[in-house]
Protein backbone atom coordinates (compact mmCIF):
# COMPACT_ATOMS: atom_id res chain seq x y z
CA UNK A 1 0.00 0.00 0.00
CA UNK A 2 3.37 2.48 0.31
CA UNK A 3 4.15 1.85 -3.07
CA UNK A 4 0.80 3.93 -4.19
CA UNK A 5 0.61 6.87 -6.14
CA UNK A 6 0.40 8.91 -3.13
CA UNK A 7 3.54 9.62 -2.15
CA UNK A 8 4.85 10.08 -5.61
CA UNK A 9 2.42 12.97 -6.37
CA UNK A 10 3.78 14.78 -3.16
CA UNK A 11 7.33 14.56 -4.10
CA UNK A 12 7.57 18.51 -4.67
CA UNK A 13 7.93 18.93 -9.00
CA UNK A 14 8.94 22.74 -9.76
CA UNK A 15 6.97 22.73 -13.27
CA UNK A 16 3.54 21.13 -11.31
CA UNK A 17 4.09 24.01 -8.53
CA UNK A 18 4.33 26.45 -11.10
CA UNK A 19 1.49 25.53 -13.20
CA UNK A 20 -0.51 25.59 -9.89
CA UNK A 21 0.27 28.51 -8.48
CA UNK A 22 -0.08 30.41 -11.88
CA UNK A 23 -3.50 28.72 -12.22
CA UNK A 24 -4.25 30.57 -8.70
CA UNK A 25 -2.97 33.25 -9.04
CA UNK A 26 -5.48 33.37 -12.50
CA UNK A 27 -8.46 32.66 -10.42
CA UNK A 28 -8.00 35.35 -7.79
CA UNK A 29 -7.14 37.66 -10.75
CA UNK A 30 -10.59 36.34 -11.96
CA UNK A 31 -12.56 37.13 -8.52
CA UNK A 32 -11.10 40.58 -8.64
CA UNK A 33 -11.83 41.56 -12.18
CA UNK A 34 -15.46 40.43 -11.07
CA UNK A 35 -15.55 42.30 -8.29
CA UNK A 36 -14.09 45.25 -9.90
CA UNK A 37 -15.63 44.99 -12.97
CA UNK A 38 -12.85 44.83 -15.30
CA UNK A 39 -15.20 42.83 -18.00
CA UNK A 40 -16.25 45.05 -21.16
CA UNK A 41 -19.33 44.29 -23.40
CA UNK A 42 -18.48 44.60 -26.97
CA UNK A 43 -21.24 44.33 -29.75
CA UNK A 44 -21.06 42.81 -33.28
CA UNK A 45 -23.67 44.28 -35.75
CA UNK A 46 -25.87 41.36 -37.60
CA UNK A 47 -26.68 42.49 -40.46
CA UNK A 48 -29.34 42.30 -42.74
CA UNK A 49 -27.79 40.94 -46.07
CA UNK A 50 -30.12 42.94 -48.70
CA UNK A 51 -29.42 46.21 -47.41
CA UNK A 52 -26.20 46.15 -45.51
CA UNK A 53 -28.26 47.53 -42.60
CA UNK A 54 -27.25 46.90 -38.86
CA UNK A 55 -30.62 45.45 -37.36
CA UNK A 56 -28.98 43.87 -33.94
CA UNK A 57 -25.97 43.12 -32.28
CA UNK A 58 -24.27 39.80 -30.58
CA UNK A 59 -23.21 41.15 -27.22
CA UNK A 60 -19.15 39.49 -26.63
CA UNK A 61 -17.35 39.43 -23.49
CA UNK A 62 -13.99 41.39 -22.79
CA UNK A 63 -11.72 41.68 -20.17
CA UNK A 64 -9.90 44.74 -19.86
CA UNK A 65 -7.20 43.53 -18.19
CA UNK A 66 -5.01 45.81 -15.71
CA UNK A 67 -1.76 44.88 -16.76
CA UNK A 68 -2.26 42.59 -20.18
CA UNK A 69 -4.57 45.10 -22.00
CA UNK A 70 -8.08 43.69 -23.61
CA UNK A 71 -8.55 39.85 -23.34
CA UNK A 72 -10.42 38.19 -25.50
CA UNK A 73 -13.13 35.27 -24.12
CA UNK A 74 -10.69 32.46 -24.99
CA UNK A 75 -8.36 33.54 -22.31
CA UNK A 76 -10.40 33.43 -19.77
CA UNK A 77 -13.72 32.21 -20.03
CA UNK A 78 -13.19 28.49 -19.43
CA UNK A 79 -11.45 29.10 -16.34
CA UNK A 80 -14.30 31.54 -15.48
CA UNK A 81 -17.15 29.20 -15.77
CA UNK A 82 -15.21 26.37 -13.94
CA UNK A 83 -14.93 28.66 -11.06
CA UNK A 84 -18.50 28.97 -11.28
CA UNK A 85 -18.13 32.51 -11.70
CA UNK A 86 -19.98 32.38 -14.93
CA UNK A 87 -23.50 32.45 -13.51
CA UNK A 88 -22.67 36.26 -11.82
CA UNK A 89 -20.77 37.64 -14.86
CA UNK A 90 -23.30 36.36 -17.60
CA UNK A 91 -25.68 38.08 -15.38
CA UNK A 92 -24.25 41.36 -15.31
CA UNK A 93 -23.46 40.62 -19.25
CA UNK A 94 -27.22 40.47 -19.88
CA UNK A 95 -27.92 43.22 -17.71
CA UNK A 96 -25.07 45.72 -18.90
CA UNK A 97 -26.20 44.94 -22.75
CA UNK A 98 -30.19 45.26 -21.92
CA UNK A 99 -29.70 48.47 -20.80
CA UNK A 100 -27.51 49.50 -23.31
CA UNK A 101 -29.71 47.90 -26.02
CA UNK A 102 -32.43 50.05 -24.70
CA UNK A 103 -30.21 53.35 -25.30
CA UNK A 104 -30.13 52.51 -28.74
CA UNK A 105 -33.84 51.50 -29.52
CA UNK A 106 -34.71 55.01 -28.63
CA UNK A 107 -33.54 55.77 -32.35
CA UNK A 108 -33.78 52.08 -33.82
CA UNK A 109 -36.97 50.53 -32.52
CA UNK A 110 -36.89 47.07 -33.63
CA UNK A 111 -33.01 46.74 -32.83
CA UNK A 112 -32.18 43.36 -31.21
CA UNK A 113 -29.63 42.16 -29.22
CA UNK A 114 -28.05 38.49 -29.47
CA UNK A 115 -26.49 37.20 -25.63
CA UNK A 116 -24.56 33.80 -25.14
CA UNK A 117 -25.81 31.67 -22.33
CA UNK A 118 -23.28 29.37 -20.89
CA UNK A 119 -23.77 26.03 -19.78
CA UNK A 120 -23.81 27.15 -15.65
CA UNK A 121 -26.81 29.54 -16.60
CA UNK A 122 -28.48 27.40 -18.53
CA UNK A 123 -28.62 24.99 -15.77
CA UNK A 124 -29.38 27.42 -13.35
CA UNK A 125 -33.05 26.58 -12.00
CA UNK A 126 -34.03 30.56 -11.42
CA UNK A 127 -32.90 31.74 -14.65
CA UNK A 128 -36.07 32.31 -15.96
CA UNK A 129 -36.49 34.21 -12.86
CA UNK A 130 -32.92 36.45 -13.28
CA UNK A 131 -33.62 37.22 -17.60
CA UNK A 132 -37.41 38.23 -16.23
CA UNK A 133 -35.69 40.63 -13.26
CA UNK A 134 -32.85 42.18 -15.48
CA UNK A 135 -35.84 42.79 -18.66
CA UNK A 136 -37.50 44.60 -15.72
CA UNK A 137 -34.49 46.07 -14.77
CA UNK A 138 -34.18 47.59 -17.93
CA UNK A 139 -37.07 47.68 -19.37
CA UNK A 140 -35.84 45.79 -22.59
CA UNK A 141 -38.42 44.23 -24.39
CA UNK A 142 -38.94 40.58 -24.56
CA UNK A 143 -39.66 40.44 -27.97
CA UNK A 144 -35.73 42.07 -28.90
CA UNK A 145 -34.35 40.03 -26.78
CA UNK A 146 -32.57 36.49 -28.39
CA UNK A 147 -30.40 33.95 -26.31
CA UNK A 148 -27.78 32.02 -27.55
CA UNK A 149 -26.68 28.48 -26.44
CA UNK A 150 -24.83 26.18 -28.51
CA UNK A 151 -26.90 22.70 -29.87
CA UNK A 152 -23.41 20.69 -27.15
CA UNK A 153 -24.81 22.10 -24.33
CA UNK A 154 -28.68 22.03 -25.33
CA UNK A 155 -28.21 18.55 -25.95
CA UNK A 156 -26.73 16.62 -22.84
CA UNK A 157 -30.29 16.29 -21.05
CA UNK A 158 -32.59 16.97 -23.99
CA UNK A 159 -35.30 17.01 -22.07
CA UNK A 160 -34.46 19.11 -19.34
CA UNK A 161 -33.25 21.72 -22.14
CA UNK A 162 -36.31 21.59 -24.48
CA UNK A 163 -38.38 22.34 -20.38
CA UNK A 164 -35.68 25.23 -19.63
CA UNK A 165 -36.14 26.78 -22.95
CA UNK A 166 -39.99 26.52 -23.42
CA UNK A 167 -39.62 28.78 -19.89
CA UNK A 168 -37.62 31.19 -20.96
CA UNK A 169 -39.75 31.24 -23.76
CA UNK A 170 -42.75 32.14 -21.56
CA UNK A 171 -40.82 35.66 -21.06
CA UNK A 172 -41.49 36.68 -24.65
CA UNK A 173 -37.74 36.09 -25.50
CA UNK A 174 -36.33 34.07 -28.73
CA UNK A 175 -34.05 31.30 -28.64
CA UNK A 176 -30.84 30.69 -31.41
CA UNK A 177 -28.81 27.86 -31.63
CA UNK A 178 -25.29 28.78 -32.19
CA UNK A 179 -22.79 26.98 -33.90
CA UNK A 180 -25.02 25.47 -35.75
CA UNK A 181 -23.86 22.38 -38.34
CA UNK A 182 -20.89 21.46 -36.01
CA UNK A 183 -23.48 18.95 -34.18
CA UNK A 184 -24.74 16.92 -36.96
CA UNK A 185 -25.28 13.59 -34.93
CA UNK A 186 -27.71 16.15 -32.92
CA UNK A 187 -30.31 17.05 -36.10
CA UNK A 188 -32.92 14.65 -35.00
CA UNK A 189 -33.30 16.13 -32.40
CA UNK A 190 -34.09 19.59 -33.44
CA UNK A 191 -37.71 19.21 -33.83
CA UNK A 192 -38.00 19.15 -29.96
CA UNK A 193 -36.16 21.71 -28.87
CA UNK A 194 -37.83 25.30 -28.97
CA UNK A 195 -35.49 27.16 -31.15
CA UNK A 196 -36.53 30.35 -33.37
CA UNK A 197 -32.70 30.94 -35.17
CA UNK A 198 -29.86 29.24 -36.17
CA UNK A 199 -26.47 31.14 -36.49
CA UNK A 200 -24.73 28.69 -39.37
CA UNK A 201 -21.39 28.11 -38.08
CA UNK A 202 -18.83 30.24 -40.08
CA UNK A 203 -16.48 27.11 -40.50
CA UNK A 204 -19.69 26.21 -43.49
CA UNK A 205 -19.41 30.19 -44.56
CA UNK A 206 -15.53 30.35 -44.63
CA UNK A 207 -15.90 27.32 -46.91
CA UNK A 208 -18.84 28.21 -49.15
CA UNK A 209 -17.28 29.65 -52.35
CA UNK A 210 -14.45 27.01 -52.58
CA UNK A 211 -15.91 24.15 -53.72
CA UNK A 212 -18.22 22.56 -54.95
CA UNK A 213 -18.61 20.08 -52.43
CA UNK A 214 -18.62 22.64 -49.31
CA UNK A 215 -21.21 24.50 -50.60
CA UNK A 216 -23.49 22.30 -51.11
CA UNK A 217 -23.16 21.32 -47.08
CA UNK A 218 -23.70 24.88 -46.97
CA UNK A 219 -26.71 25.10 -48.73
CA UNK A 220 -27.76 21.97 -47.19
CA UNK A 221 -27.50 23.77 -43.88
CA UNK A 222 -29.58 26.42 -44.76
CA UNK A 223 -31.92 24.29 -46.31
CA UNK A 224 -32.57 22.67 -42.76
CA UNK A 225 -32.73 25.54 -41.05
CA UNK A 226 -35.96 26.08 -43.57
CA UNK A 227 -37.55 22.57 -43.24
CA UNK A 228 -37.17 23.44 -39.15
CA UNK A 229 -38.91 27.11 -39.72
CA UNK A 230 -36.06 28.82 -38.33
CA UNK A 231 -33.91 31.73 -39.36
CA UNK A 232 -30.69 31.47 -40.47
CA UNK A 233 -28.19 34.01 -39.64
CA UNK A 234 -24.66 33.37 -41.19
CA UNK A 235 -21.78 33.43 -38.71
CA UNK A 236 -18.39 34.60 -40.15
CA UNK A 237 -18.83 36.48 -43.11
CA UNK A 238 -15.17 37.75 -43.85
CA UNK A 239 -15.60 38.98 -47.44
CA UNK A 240 -18.01 39.91 -50.37
CA UNK A 241 -18.48 36.69 -52.05
CA UNK A 242 -19.49 35.07 -49.21
CA UNK A 243 -21.84 37.89 -48.58
CA UNK A 244 -23.36 37.59 -51.98
CA UNK A 245 -23.60 33.91 -52.02
CA UNK A 246 -25.39 33.74 -48.94
CA UNK A 247 -27.95 36.17 -50.93
CA UNK A 248 -28.44 34.17 -53.19
CA UNK A 249 -29.36 31.48 -51.28
CA UNK A 250 -31.81 33.77 -49.71
CA UNK A 251 -30.09 33.94 -46.34
CA UNK A 252 -31.51 37.28 -44.38
CA UNK A 253 -29.00 37.47 -42.06
CA UNK A 254 -25.51 37.81 -41.47
CA UNK A 255 -22.75 38.45 -38.89
CA UNK A 256 -18.54 38.67 -39.72
CA UNK A 257 -15.42 40.73 -40.04
CA UNK A 258 -16.47 41.75 -43.84
CA UNK A 259 -19.32 43.94 -42.01
CA UNK A 260 -17.84 45.20 -38.85
CA UNK A 261 -15.61 43.71 -36.21
CA UNK A 262 -16.94 43.05 -32.39
CA UNK A 263 -16.46 47.21 -30.93
CA UNK A 264 -17.12 49.05 -27.39
CA UNK A 265 -20.45 50.44 -27.53
CA UNK A 266 -19.79 54.22 -28.11
CA UNK A 267 -18.37 52.96 -31.47
CA UNK A 268 -21.49 50.82 -32.54
CA UNK A 269 -23.45 54.16 -31.30
CA UNK A 270 -21.37 56.08 -33.76
CA UNK A 271 -21.76 53.62 -36.57
CA UNK A 272 -25.59 53.70 -36.23
CA UNK A 273 -25.75 57.61 -36.21
CA UNK A 274 -23.76 57.37 -39.81
CA UNK A 275 -26.37 54.42 -41.10
CA UNK A 276 -29.21 56.63 -40.10
CA UNK A 277 -27.98 59.68 -41.69
CA UNK A 278 -26.86 57.74 -44.74
P1 LIG B 1 -19.57 32.76 -30.63
O1 LIG B 1 -20.78 32.92 -29.77
O2 LIG B 1 -19.64 31.79 -31.73
O3 LIG B 1 -19.23 34.23 -31.13
C1 LIG B 1 -18.73 34.53 -32.39
C2 LIG B 1 -17.22 34.67 -32.37
O4 LIG B 1 -16.75 34.79 -33.70
C3 LIG B 1 -16.73 35.93 -31.63
O5 LIG B 1 -15.48 35.63 -31.01
C4 LIG B 1 -16.53 36.90 -32.79
O6 LIG B 1 -15.60 37.93 -32.50
C5 LIG B 1 -15.98 35.96 -33.83
N1 LIG B 1 -16.20 36.45 -35.19
C6 LIG B 1 -17.16 37.29 -35.64
N2 LIG B 1 -17.06 37.50 -36.96
C7 LIG B 1 -16.00 36.77 -37.38
C8 LIG B 1 -15.38 36.58 -38.66
O7 LIG B 1 -15.78 37.12 -39.68
N3 LIG B 1 -14.31 35.74 -38.69
C9 LIG B 1 -13.83 35.12 -37.58
N4 LIG B 1 -12.77 34.33 -37.71
N5 LIG B 1 -14.39 35.29 -36.36
C10 LIG B 1 -15.47 36.10 -36.27
P2 LIG B 1 -15.16 36.04 -29.51
O8 LIG B 1 -15.75 37.38 -29.21
O9 LIG B 1 -13.71 35.84 -29.31
O10 LIG B 1 -15.98 34.99 -28.67
C11 LIG B 1 -15.64 33.62 -28.72
C12 LIG B 1 -16.68 32.78 -28.01
O11 LIG B 1 -16.71 33.08 -26.62
C13 LIG B 1 -18.09 33.04 -28.50
O12 LIG B 1 -18.31 32.35 -29.71
C14 LIG B 1 -18.90 32.50 -27.34
O13 LIG B 1 -18.98 31.11 -27.39
C15 LIG B 1 -18.02 32.90 -26.16
N6 LIG B 1 -18.53 34.17 -25.60
C16 LIG B 1 -18.24 35.44 -25.96
N7 LIG B 1 -18.90 36.33 -25.19
C17 LIG B 1 -19.65 35.60 -24.33
C18 LIG B 1 -20.57 35.95 -23.28
O14 LIG B 1 -20.87 37.12 -23.00
N8 LIG B 1 -21.14 34.89 -22.59
C19 LIG B 1 -20.85 33.60 -22.90
N9 LIG B 1 -21.46 32.64 -22.18
N10 LIG B 1 -20.01 33.25 -23.88
C20 LIG B 1 -19.42 34.24 -24.60
CA1 LIG C 1 -22.84 33.33 -30.14
CA1 LIG D 1 -21.14 31.02 -33.12
CA1 LIG E 1 -18.37 29.40 -31.17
Amino acid sequence: AKADGKGVSRRFDPARFAEAEQRRHAEHELRVALAERQFEVFYQPIVDLAGEHTVGVEALVRWQHPTRGLLQPAAFLDLAEEIGLLPELGNWILEQACAQAVAWQRENPDFELNVNLSVSQLSNPHLTDEVRAVLERTGMPSRLLVLELTETMALTDLAESARILASLKTLGVRIALDDFGTGFSSLSHLGTLPVDIVKIDRSFVQAMPSSANDASVAEAVLQIARTFGLSPVAEGVEDEEQAAWLRNLDCAHAQGYHFARPMPAGELTDLLERQSAR
